[in-house]
């Protein structure tokens, strides 16, 4: 076995001193709680700059970035073509909260990618999309019930915010205290990858279910893949029973491929939310889908919703600028990058006697310290938390920033290139080899 250098240390004199100013004035010091670096302890950076597939924190340390605005930066940090448009649409003006044409670009982009996407409406973040999407499955169905799964998260609204009851197809309990018990029971949560479990669910609620919300890839446990059939199981359960399939594509859209991964799969959903990539680094989402069920909202229907900001010009010419540059074979580059990255994870941990389990789709990452495959919420639950911190902070010392909570995705981005990948292999090989079997 290779013996680690000692590793250097990390400069944090001054993070540590704009985190303790922080915390007098924002809420826990951040403004999203992950941030906080609460799960793997420690003080968490403070950001400079990016470039590319670079950071910066205010110390001068260096970092290769796999985090990359949690999947939003899927062209790196500052790419010019990005950075040139949004200072040109800030010279016309921030904001109108009036029509634009880049709104209408920007749909229309989108459309082409994802057909399904017949109608859209732009919102700010991914919350709101989610959110949104679901008030309009609820109006177009008239009904109340939503099935969500385990291990999926989809932004904080009050509905998604539960977790599984006892017993399977479970109606859920509030996760999050200020969630009404009444709210969180009108979600059923069921096990990913299990479709008898989501026929139970409709078995008993069918009636009553309005749409069934799945992150199509999931995203926010680590990178689990959907089992084959899953997606199709389910696109087929809710047509039976009158309910609407919403794919929640804020991770994956533009990210697993062009047309997200309902293309991937070849599985049409009946709305499709999305986020982050479409924004280029910018606060933007969207929610759309069929023309019919989109009619519900307002101003054409009866379901409201609505934003200052939302469609933002500034956001509108981020999404476009990115959009342009992903071609099909801009994919093809990024999935060599990505399987080179997570044969590299491998090759480190089985060199130094680590057992690891990684799950790739495209630029989706996951990592779990687990034997044997992981495909739902409770392998996931199995998977030791400890070695990811322990992995996390060895990386950070050499430069390499991966997510500061374990189970989340890794996103390699297409600047990652031959140095930073070179770095990256460097660390991950010194950082098994420190920790050892
Ligand atoms: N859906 C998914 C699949 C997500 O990963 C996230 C955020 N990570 C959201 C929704 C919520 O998006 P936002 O943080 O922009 O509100």
């Amino acid at each position: 076995m290779a013996v680690a250098r000692a590793p250097p240390r990390l400069r944090s004199g001054k993070s540590a001193r704009a985190f303790a100013r922080a915390q007098r004035i924002l809420v826990g010091g951040v403004n999203s709680p992950v941030r906080a670096f609460r799960d793997v302890g420690g003080t968490p950076l403070f950001i400079a700059r990016g470039r590319g597939p670079w950071i910066e924190d205010i110390d001068g340390n260096r970092f290769v970035d796999y985090v990359m605005s949690w999947g939003a930066l899927i062209l790196g940090h500052a790419p010019p073509e990005v950075v040139t448009v949004v200072q040109e649409a800030a010279e016309r003006g921030t904001s109108f909260g009036a029509a634009t044409e880049a709104e209408v670009e920007l749909g229309e982009a989108i459309r082409r990618a994802m057909p399904s996407v017949q109608r859209i409406r732009f919102v700010s973040s991914g919350t709101e999309a989610t959110m949104s999407a679901i008030r309009a499955a609820r109006g177009f169905t008239k009904r109340t019930k939503l099935v969500k799964f385990e291990g999926c998260y989809h932004g904080h609204a009050d509905g998604l915010l539960v977790r599984a009851g006892s017993g399977v197809a479970a109606a859920g309990l509030p996760r999050s205290a200020g969630v009404p018990g009444s709210i969180a029971r009108s979600t059923i949560v069921a096990r990913y990858n299990d479709l008898d479990d989501v026929v139970r669910a409709f078995e008993r609620h069918g009636k009553d279910v309005a749409a069934v919300i799945v992150e199509p890839v999931a995203g926010n446990m680590g990178v689990v893949p959907p089992a084959k059939g899953f997606l199709e199981g389910l696109r087929a359960l809710t047509r039976d029973h009158g309910s609407l399939l919403i794919f929640d594509e804020v991770i994956t859209g533009f990210r697993v491929g062009r047309g997200g991964a309902q293309g991937r799969y070849g599985v049409t959903p009946d709305l499709t939310c999305l986020g982050k990539v479409i924004g280029g680094g910018l606060p933007a989402a969207a929610y759309g889908g069929r023309e019919d069920v989109m009619s519900v909202v307002a101003p054409l229907g009866p379901v409201y919703q609505a934003g200052t900001l939302a469609g933002n010009p500034l956001a509108m010419a981020a999404g476009l600028a990115t959009l342009r540059q992903l071609r099909e074979s801009t994919y093809g580059r990024l999935e060599g990058t990505s399987r080179r990255f997570e044969a590299g994870i491998r090759r480190a941990a089985t060199a130094a006697g680590v057992v690891v389990e990684t799950n790739r789709v495209g630029s989706m990452v996951g990592l779990f310290f687990h034997e044997g495959p992981v495909t739902n919420y409770a392998d996931v639950q199995a998977s030791k938390r400890e070695a990811y911190v322990r992995l996390f902070w060895s990386l950070l010392r050499r430069g390499v920033y991966v997510a500061p909570a374990a189970f989340e995705s890794i996103f390699p981005s297409t600047a990652h290139d031959s140095a930073a990948l070179d770095l990256t292999q460097r660390a991950m090989d010194e950082a098994f080899s420190e920790r050892g079997p």
